[in-house]
């Protein structure tokens, strides 16, 4: 007695010929109420056939788990590119926003002129309110 017939008697699963006649049933009992449902179908080399089952392809699964570690690594190494990238937007349109400034400054001196001489206006007045702050807790 070969190995071959033993197993094929032992298989006690329902058999389908061709894959299209297990999915085709595959996709009527999905229409059915039945609690338990094959979620696919394979090819059985014990009776040559094709079967169905509710198990997930182990194969498949371990597959997905790999996929998905890649996919959170991808997604980490993504958002720090991105960070990444902000942050050099930001110092590029500071730079350009600084470079204009200095443009500006370089081609209107008498304005340029006029804002340091109010910022000095303001360092003057600030120092004359410390003054007369310090008289006060002095007395
Ligand atoms: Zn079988």
């Amino acid at each position: 007695m070969k190995m071959q017939n033993f197993k094929t008697m032992s298989c006690t699963k329902t058999k389908f010929a061709t894959k299209d006649f297990a999915e085709f049933s595959l996709k009527k009992i999905a229409k059915t109420n039945t609690k338990v449902k094959p979620i696919r179908s394979y090819y059985c080399e014990e009776c040559k056939c094709w079967h169905l089952t509710k198990n997930v392809d182990s194969k498949d699964y371990s597959k997905l788990i790999q996929e998905n570690k890649t996919l959170k690594t991808t997604i980490i190494k993504l958002n720090e590119q991105i960070k990444l990238l902000e942050k050099t937007d930001t110092s590029q349109k500071i730079i350009a926003q600084l470079n204009k400034q200095l443009e500006e400054a370089k081609n209107r001196p008498s304005k340029a002129d006029n804002v340091q001489a109010r910022a000095d206006e303001r360092v003057i007045e600030l120092k004359k309110q410390l003054k007369s702050k310090q008289r006060e807790s002095k007395n």
